[in-house]
């Protein structure tokens, strides 16, 4: 999950191929239900015993290697520790009979790892997550990977190593189950997700375009430690406001001035209903500046701010009205410009990550789980794999890692009890995946 992790706002309803059985918000979280009728049989079915058996045997190495991840540090940019991860990564997915290219990740430094298994189908999955953290040099040695009370914590033992862990831990699963029966699965790690994928997301979004379904193993983004997938992310745009005045003296010469900053506050009244709360777009004015000395008419202002959006067609709506509003000054001979910069893009709420939830929330209940769906305000990777031009191929669903709670924080967990349970989903979705006709 990108840094600062806003949790959703509520949004209007999409017409959806899926009828909804009821909507919950969980804090600000919105919970979308699906009917269990339309998606499975009602009656969950049993787990199954072989597959629930390979995954537990799982769980104690898995630990083993979540606790190695952790103890590196690997923040974004920190390219000592990203690169002795990188090669236990690749010396992992090796040995696990995959065939792994590195490519570079030039905007903070590291490689983005592609790993490729070749089985005996047809149909292209494919598996991705970040190994950067947010956290610093050092913060691996002060807070090692530790155990208790049923949480394991350590810098990034949730987001994201514990689902770099249930990615290795999957594979080994399907191996030691002899189930070969994908076309491909294409394993993705990048170093660089914290500041946005930048040097990675090109890769992430070709990669991507060739498969029938992406699954992201960020952890889970509702509240604290429940359970539950990603099936729409909102994007982000970065909005600017500069204003040039003309500058004078403050006593002596005040009305030779044009103020700049009583502009800027004048166009941040004016432009700060720019959000849509029907479609989920907000746009928040966060950073101001303006002015140098007190005795100064200021020439100069400027403000940024923060839009989040599902819709697409949000950038140009947004832009259009803005720079419209803009138009009307208060203090006359300024100049005002408004900007939005194109971050993050959002997933979408679509039917084929909803049918692909549904199928999650079906294989969770064999075992008992209760799987939420939910739709977030923050962005994850799952946005640059999902096709705007062909939505629904591939199918894309996030959070698929760990469950856990207090990202990016010093208490960051993963729920040691959701370790099992999440191999058993991964695992089973692959497999599932796998013995599908090819999509169209
Ligand atoms: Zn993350």
């Amino acid at each position: 999950m990108t840094r600062r992790l806003a949790l959703a706002a509520a949004r209007a309803l999409a017409p959806l191929a899926l009828v909804r059985l009821a909507l919950v918000r969980v804090a600000l979280v919105r919970v979308v239900l699906v009917p269990v009728a339309l998606v499975s049989p009602v009656v969950a079915a049993e787990p199954d015993a072989r597959v629930l058996a390979a995954v537990k045997a799982q769980e104690a190495p898995l630990r083993e290697t979540l606790a190695g991840l952790v103890d590196v540090d690997t923040g974004t940019g920190f390219v000592p520790g990203l690169s002795r991860v990188e090669a236990t990564l690749r010396a992992r997915l090796e040995a696990l009979g995959a065939e792994v290219e590195i490519r570079p990740a030039p905007t903070f430094g590291g490689n983005t790892l592609i790993g490729t298994l070749k089985g005996t189908g047809a149909r292209k999955l494919m598996l991705l997550v970040h190994y950067d953290t947010v956290f610093g040099e050092g913060d691996a040695a002060k807070r090692p990977y530790t155990e208790r009370d049923g949480r394991a914590y350590g810098p990034g033992v949730a987001d994201a190593k514990g689902g770099i862990a249930l990615i290795l831990h999957t594979l080994a699963a399907l191996k030691t189950l002899d189930f070969a029966r994908f076309g491909t699965i294409t394993v993705v790690f990048n170093p660089d997700e914290e500041r946005g994928s930048r040097g990675s997301h090109d890769t992430i979004h070709a990669v991507a375009a060739e498969q029938d379904a992406v699954l992201s193993f960020e952890p889970s983004f509702a509240d604290e430690a429940v359970d539950a997938a990603t099936i729409a992310t909102k994007g982000i745009n970065y909005a600017s406001l500069t204003v040039t005045g003309r500058s004078a003296h403050a006593g002596g010469a005040p009305e030779a001035g044009r103020n700049a900053v009583t502009e800027l506050a004048h166009q941040i009244l004016q432009l700060q209903d720019l959000g849509d709360p029907r479609k989920g777009t907000s746009l928040h004015w966060t950073v101001v500046a303006g002015g140098t000395k007190p005795n100064i008419i200021p020439d100069q202002a400027r403000a940024e701010g923060d839009m989040r959006y599902f819709d697409e067609a949000e950038y140009d709506r947004v832009l259009a009205q803005g720079r419209r509003i803009a138009e009307a000054h208060r203090v006359p001979d300024t100049q005002v410009t408004f900007g939005l910069n194109k971050g993050r893009p959002p997933l979408p709420a679509n039917p084929e990550t909803r049918a692909l939830g549904a199928r999650a929330q079906a294989i969770y209940r064999e075992i008992g789980g209760d799987l939420k769906l939910v739709e977030i305000g923050g962005g994850t990777d799952a946005a640059y794999a999902f096709q705007p031009a062909s939505p629904g191929k591939p199918a894309v669903l996030e959070s698929l890692g760990v469950v856990g709670g207090r990202y990016h924080s010093a208490d960051e967990f993963a729920v040691l009890d959701s370790l099992t349970p999440r191999l058993y989903l991964a695992t089973r979705l692959v497999m599932q995946l796998s013995e599908e006709a090819p999509a169209r």
